[in-house]
């Protein structure tokens, strides 16, 4: 005879718990429950009205970055002990290997490409993280070549210095899998924090030379390399242009685990992150990829093409990121063109030229 009145009983505590929770401040419905949001969730850019509006939230942004990263707070910076050696000459260039410290014992290693006959500098320099090619920062093959873009920067008469992700070539402590355990990612230690600490030092690194221009410093790179600029402009304020290349992305976010540090995209995109940096004038989020070669496949799913085949279904990108640059600078369009060219033009430009930008 009681049966019916248990369920009725049931919904009235629950209603009753409800009610207390909106009254405590507490939302109604629980997010835990709503559509889990993964790396293929399509983003989109928030509708920004003002330039203070923006500012705001960009410092937020850059704050979460930071703490995602386990970067908050920063980190001493230790002596790199940096070793730069075993140096060659070629037409108009030259090559040395590096290693240095980021954290103490631990190495970081690289190569070094320089000027040659065009005086003692100072120069503007140039970090060049790669993606994930099969050989690193060596590759060199039709698609793109690493040390063909670092040799072009230094026979245009900028210094520049590619290094290694995590687990590739000569910076092999630690795997590419490095800190991918719960317990880890919950105190925020993940590969993508070491990889980002990595480039805030090798910042440092070209900062310490003596033929380098301070004031001219950029960083660019294709795919994961992409990831590591934006990250790197999120939160550095000390280049004067950055240029990633495929990644600031409204699908597509990133597939490595040196892409996804812990709870980093859950209310933000790779385009909000790439916009946040405090330079956004000087960012040139180029939607080819790196060797000019339109992939319709690959710019589909990661980020739109203007190449010879783009997909029509998909919108650019990168387009909120210039849009809010421009509302800034209105002649920030000359270095928006896609493709490893424009990408040299554009950090030619901002490097040569940093009062205009
Ligand atoms: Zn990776």
């Amino acid at each position: 005879m009681n049966r019916p009145i248990f369920p009725a009983l049931v919904l009235l505590v629950l209603s009753n718990a409800l009610l207390a929770a909106e009254r405590n401040g507490l939302p109604a419905t629980d997010q835990r429950g709503a559509k889990v949001k993964t790396l293929d969730t399509r983003r989109t850019f928030p509708e920004i009205s003002s330039r203070a509006q923006w500012e705001t939230r960009a410092r937020e942004i850059r704050e979460h970055v930071l703490v995602s990263c386990g970067l908050w707070p920063m980190p001493e910076k230790t002596p790199l002990h940096a070793k730069v050696f075993d140096r060659v000459e070629r037409d108009g260039y030259t090559i040395e290997k590096v290693h240095f410290q980021p954290l103490p014992g631990f190495y970081l290693a690289g190569n070094l490409y320089r000027p040659l006959g065009k005086g003692a500098g100072p120069f503007p320099a140039i970090l060049n993280p790669h993606g994930h090619w099969r050989k690193g920062r060596l590759e060199d093959q039709a698609l793109g070549s690493i040390a063909a873009r670092c040799i072009n920067f230094a026979k245009q008469g900028m210094v520049a210095f590619s290094y290694d992700m995590v687990g590739y070539n000569d910076t092999s402590q630690v795997p590419h899998t490095f800190a991918n355990d719960p317990t880890n990612l919950l105190w925020n230690i993940s590969l993508m924090g070491l990889q980002t600490w990595n480039s805030i030092r090798a910042l440092d690194f070209l900062e310490s030379l003596p033929d380098v221009d301070k004031k001219r410093l950029a960083c660019t790179g294709e795919s994961g390399g992409g990831t590591q600029t934006f990250m790197l402009g999120a939160i550095d304020p000390r280049m004067a242009v950055q240029a990633p290349i495929v990644m600031v992305s409204h699908s597509m976010q990133g597939g490595c685990l040196c892409e996804n540090a812990p709870g980093l995209r859950l209310d933000y995109s790779n385009m909000e992150i790439a916009a946040t940096s405090p330079n956004l004038r000087r960012v040139r989020p180029l939607t080819s990829n790196a060797v000019g070669a339109p992939s319709p496949n690959t710019s589909c799913k990661w980020l739109p093409d203007r190449g010879p085949n783009p997909p029509s279904a998909c919108s650019d990108a990168s387009a909120p990121v210039r849009r809010l640059a421009s509302a800034f600078r209105p002649e920030y369009r000359r270095g928006r063109a896609a493709g490893r060219s424009a990408s040299s033009k554009a950090l030619r430009q901002g490097c040569r030229r940093p009062r205009r930008w």
